[in-house]
């Protein structure tokens, strides 16, 4: 089913909970010399225009984005706050981007990206909007593609699972397809990103995962209090996360915890 457009949801609160730590997860990775891949197993269009007919029938970046800048709620120098600042430069100042476009942010050259799109649209946009050296943009099924490349040269390196839930299988579809990647690339740093919703389907999923032996597991939900939202809340779980930035960790859920109205 192919039938989730990411442009009504951009910039909301579950975005920018993902993105600060998708950003954060990538500075600290690139910190090392080394060159790295980054892959995305769906990775949307890649570009927001926030003043657009979907985000704003939708109104979800006034409760994300918009009062997280407001606000101050994360330092200026934040590596999700230059990849905004960036594309606001580039783009227009109600831009906002997609993950494809902040982790062509903080990638260095000789680094590679690999995306994985599979709405016609969606990527017709994505190829668009993030051509350039090092950027594999495929049409094709995201996990399907994904181990298909895996382990990638260079072999350091992230994945980004970010499926739209648009089915109930798809949790534990993501926990399957976790285990099978780490099996592939060990030394993978695995970011998953998923909805907390009344069905409580992710509860099933993170029993799944966190019956086996996954090293550097990391594990952050953040519950909305007061939101016009359908969701109760967002998750991020992580495989191999990178040292040093737990405190950078806990002060991204901190900022989203504030603004979801949470005491
Ligand atoms: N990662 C993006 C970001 O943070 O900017 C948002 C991605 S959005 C939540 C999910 C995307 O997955 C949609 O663009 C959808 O078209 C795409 N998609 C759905 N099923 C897919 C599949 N089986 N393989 C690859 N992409 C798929």
């Amino acid at each position: 089913m192919l039938s989730y457009q990411h442009s009504y949801h951009a910039g909301n609160l579950p975005d920018i909970h993902k993105h600060a730590v998708l950003a954060t997860f990538l500075k600290a990775m690139t910190e090392k010399p080394k060159a790295m891949t980054v892959v995305e197993t769906h990775a949307g269009r890649g570009l927001y225009d926030l003043g657009g007919m979907e985000a704003q029938k939708t109104g979800e970046a006034s409760e994300g984005i918009v009062p997280l800048l407001k606000k101050k709620l994360l330092p200026a120098d934040h590596p999700f706050l230059t990849a905004v600042a960036a594309t606001r430069k580039a783009h227009g100042a109600s831009a906002y981007p997609g993950s494809p476009l902040i982790a062509q942010h903080l990638l260095r050259e000789g680094d590679i990206l690999h995306l994985m799109e599979l709405h016609p649209q969606e990527h017709a946009a994505l190829r668009e909007t993030a051509r350039a050296p090092g950027v594999n943009i495929h049409r094709r099924d995201g996990y399907e593609g994904v181990l298909s490349v895996s382990p990638p040269t260079p072999r350091r390196g992230l994945v980004l699972i970010d499926p739209s839930y648009e089915i109930k299988s798809e949790y534990m579809e993501a926990a399957s397809f976790i285990k099978e990647l780490h099996a592939k690339w060990p030394e993978a740093t695995i970011l998953l990103w998923y909805p907390i919703l009344k069905a409580g389907l992710h509860e099933l999923m993170l029993d799944a995962l966190e019956g086996t032996d996954l090293p550097g597991v990391w594990h952050d939900q953040v519950l909305f209090s007061d939101t016009n939202l359908r969701m109760l809340g967002s998750g991020l779980f992580a495989v191999n996360r990178p040292y040093g930035i737990d405190e950078s960790l806990g002060e991204i859920s901190a900022a989203v915890s504030r603004l979801a109205g949470n005491p």
